[in-house]
């Protein structure tokens, strides 16, 4: 694609970035193919390649955003779906992300949008507030008919796990032996402790000295989607100093992400500080140890055989920032079959739920018509359990199917003698 970037604006290292991405696009259009919201909507401005169009005449032109330029980025997922099916490896998600960030600056959202925006990235990195904003929730219930759209929509997500709390360390302090760190996360430290639960048990059955790292609580992903730059940035810099903290004060050999959306944005961390002279080794390192669950045990020696789970039938829903964020297909489908469970994959595995962050708040009829089209196919499959490896693609799916959801992590640990989850 030809870009037509000044000089001046080369000069500043993102605009230069956004210039190189563009420049790889051939406008073949393949990704339209695999764009949930283009299939869905049928709008080309509706798909990536009308985005990429879309975000290059704002970033090049320096234009003020307009309503219907918002509203075609808003729609879109962040699934990365198109990133796993450009032939010219056109990075389409640091493109979004830097347009998301100029629209945050440049538009002026309505009023109650901001407000509802500016709560999201106020409360749910916060895993207290979220507490007390799930407790207020909780009184509003009885009358969740009454509330706008998109506060209903948030009330009707549902937890998969909410049975136990995590103290603030795993019980395992010993400071010998080969050890991991288990990234806590913010809301999963609210509503999915027995995900890091059966994280910890799992880790620590194959020979791992496990430290539960409930701080910092959140990877900075929500506030980053939701285009709140500064928040953001601050977020990555306080995070990437303690963590480096606790791997060097612990003797870590690996930080574990046991929900894919915060992994995928804690392996970008080494390329967002990659010019930063202060920070650029640290965060490499950080992004070089995060590992998903699934992708760490599916390195290490095989889990035990559990002969008597043939029987379960488990469906694998493939998360999209696992699969097309990080590249992680078929080691959790592995992990599973292995341990005994027969596994069946999903059709149009590579669709989107519609969950996405902070998507099925802000974007609920979306949202909502690929949920009940990903739980038709989970339905339809005719199985026992549904595994993920995504907290909030099970909140969100819960919605739409009667099916139970556990993590993949909890799976293998009822596998390895843990307590069943579902
Ligand atoms: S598939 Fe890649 S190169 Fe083709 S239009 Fe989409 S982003 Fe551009
Ligand atoms: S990230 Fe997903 S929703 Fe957004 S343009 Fe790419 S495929 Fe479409």
């Amino acid at each position: 694609m030809r870009t037509e970037f000044t000089a001046a604006q080369l000069a500043d290292p993102a605009l230069d970035e956004a210039n190189s991405i563009l420049r790889k696009c051939v406008h073949c259009g393949f990704c339209n193919s695999t764009c949930p919201t283009f299939k869905l909507i049928g709008d080309e401005l509706d798909g990536p390649r009308g985005r990429i169009y879309l975000l290059k005449n704002l970033l090049e032109h320096d234009e003020t955003p307009s309503e219907k330029v918002v509203k075609h980025i808003d729609r879109c997922l962040s699934c990365l779906s198109c990133m796993t099916t450009c032939p010219s490896s056109v990075n389409y998600m640091h493109l979004v992300d830097a347009g998301r960030g100029y629209i945050e600056k440049k538009f002026k959202r309505p009023l109650p949008d901001r407000y509802f925006r500016h709560l999201l990235a106020m409360t749910l990195p916060h895993p207290d507030r979220f507490r007390l904003l799930l407790f207020l929730s909780a009184l509003l219930s009885p009358i969740r008919k009454l509330l706008p759209g998109r506060f209903h929509n948030a009330l009707e997500l549902r937890s998969p796990v909410t049975r136990t709390r995590i103290k603030s360390q795993a019980k395992n302090q010993d400071k010998t032996g080969k050890a991991v760190g288990l990234i806590a996360g913010c809301v999963q430290q609210v509503l999915g402790n027995d995900i890091n639960s059966a994280s910890i048990r799992l880790l620590e059955r194959q020979g791992w000295r496990v430290h539960l790292l409930s701080e910092p609580t959140c990877c900075g992903a929500i506030e980053h989607h939701l285009g709140k730059t500064a928040l953001a940035d601050k977020r990555f810099r306080q995070n990437i100093n303690d963590w480096i903290k606790h791997v060097d004060d612990l003797g870590l050999e690996a930080l574990i992400v046991n929900a894919s959306g915060c992994g995928t944005m804690l392996k970008d961390y080494g390329h967002l500080f990659r010019h930063d002279d202060t920070l650029a080794a640290d965060a490499g390192r950080i992004s070089g140890m995060c590992r998903d669950i699934a992708e760490f045990l599916s390195a290490q020696r095989p889990v035990a055989v559990n002969g008597g789970l043939k029987q379960v039938r488990v469906a694998y829903q493939s998360p999209c920032s696992m699969q097309h964020g990080q590249k992680i297909e078929t080691q959790p489908l592995d992990l599973l079959r292995h341990a005994g469970f027969t596994v069946k994959e999903l059709p149009e595995k590579y669709m989107c739920c519609g969950s996405a962050g902070t998507y099925n708040i802000l974007q609920p009829q979306i949202a909502t018509e690929l949920g009940k089209t990903k739980a038709a196919h989970i339905d339809q499959a005719n199985v026992d359990v549904v595994a993920s490896g995504n907290m909030s693609c099970m909140m969100h799916l819960r919605q739409f199917t009667d099916v139970p959801f556990a993590h993949t992590a909890e799976l293998l640990d009822w596998a390895t003698g843990g307590p069943k989850p579902f």
